[in-house]
């Protein structure tokens, strides 16, 4: 099997699944229960927290656990524009964001804020300082992704938070960093971000578990109410082995403190995905020059996704026609880059994890000229 659709879920480690199966065995306890167990069940979550915040420069109790990247998107951005209500007007954003970001924000568009969505060109960049220029006195909320998750652009948003701040202290900045964590290396501390999201899926642990940095003073309301677990942001008792799993993959893609991300044998990876999708002629690249490594998206002119990734599906190849979110439905980014129909309806998204081999590559090129001569009578 080829899997190379590590942006819309990856393989659980087997370290990770060792270290969730232990805890789930030994500390079934409630973390918020008085007893020795409970206890014992809460240093647990401490020392994930402790694991999670290493990796991203911040301070333990300045991350909160969640269920998932979606669930501490909407806790930063519900949070932070309740909590600003009485004078926030405006939002600003990317035109490319995911769904669990752009659906809020189209929300807040129909109850009367003023929403400007920053499109990306047609290369699939953003233009950070139009993001910036957007800001006004009534700006509650400045919103972007560290790393998009089709075309993987990766923005400089230590750069723009500090030009926001600079501007308007009061506008809370998020960072939506599910597709930027583990390969990206950023020390929140640093920066000027107020939230930054997280998921556990993306990086080799199971579905349902993420991650919200909010900066140390940094105000929100929280929307979901309920117990005190997680001081409040987000309540609803703990899963402590997902929570464990988290902490082993955050120790395991960022050596602790020395955090550093290693990307060598991606980047080999990449370069052989390119230098053999140059040699095809009906492929364009719609990624960024400077994209991640980890994520390339390119059409095929005159073969359809859809087609080209059942025909690829029969090897025994896995890739994406887009982002996993949308079903098979045109791509939002690609929309948004204004891309010509063709290139739209031909577009694959490859994504790697570190796990991904040469071999996957030459077998994924292969499977592409084979489309090329075989998919040739079902063309458009
Ligand atoms: N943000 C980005 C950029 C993503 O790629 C995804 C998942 O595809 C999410 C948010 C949502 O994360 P989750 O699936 O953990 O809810």
């Amino acid at each position: 099997m080829h899997y190379l659709d590590n942006a819309a879920t990856t393989k659980v480690s087997s370290e990770v699944a060792d270290t969730i199966y232990e805890v789930m065995k030994t500390h079934f306890a409630n973390p918020s229960s008085l007893y020795n167990i409970g206890m014992y069940a809460e240093q647990v979550i401490e020392t994930a927290r402790a694991q999670v915040a290493a990796s991203l420069g911040c301070k333990p109790e300045e991350l909160y656990f969640t269920g998932c990247g979606t669930e501490s998107n909407n806790i930063a951005i519900q949070g932070a524009v309740t909590a600003r209500k009485a004078w926030g007007k405006s939002i600003v954003c990317t035109g490319f964001e995911h769904p669990a970001v752009y659906k809020q924000l189209d929300r807040y568009a129909k109850e009367g804020y003023n929403v400007t969505f920053i499109a990306p060109d047609a290369n699939g960049h953003i233009d950070e300082e139009a993001i910036v220029a957007t800001v006004e006195k009534d700006t509650c909320l400045a919103t972007f992704m560290h790393v998009n998750n089709e075309i993987g652009t990766v923005l400089q948003v230590a750069d723009i938070a500090k030009k926001i701040k600079a501007k308007n202290n009061r506008t809370a900045v998020h960072v939506d960093g599910v597709q930027a964590w583990g390969k990206t290396f950023i020390q929140l501390n640093k920066t000027d971000i107020d939230s930054y999201s997280i998921s556990g899926h993306k990086v080799h642990v199971p579905k349902g578990i993420g991650a919200l940095y909010l900066r140390k003073g940094f105000h929100i309301e929280p929307p979901f109410l309920g117990g005190g677990q997680e001081r409040g942001i987000r309540p609803g008792t703990e899963n402590i082995p997902y929570i464990a799993g988290l902490g082993k993959a955050a120790e395991l893609l960022y050596d602790g403190q020395t955090a550093y991300v290693n990307d060598t044998h991606v980047k080999i990876l990449h370069k052989a995905l390119m230098d053999g999708l140059a040699q095809m002629e009906n492929v364009v690249i719609n990624s960024p020059k400077e994209a991640t490594p980890y994520v390339v998206n390119f059409s095929m002119l005159g073969i359809r996704s859809e087609n080209l990734l059942h025909f690829l599906e029969a090897k025994e190849i896995f890739v994406s026609s887009g982002s996993a979110c949308s079903k098979g439905a045109a791509s939002h980014t690609l929309l948004a880059m204004k891309l010509p129909d063709e290139r739209i309806d031909g577009a694959v998204r490859v994504s790697f994890c570190a796990e991904s081999t040469l071999e996957d590559v030459q077998a994924l090129l292969q499977g592409l000229q084979d489309a090329n001569k075989e998919l040739a009578k079902v063309r458009k």
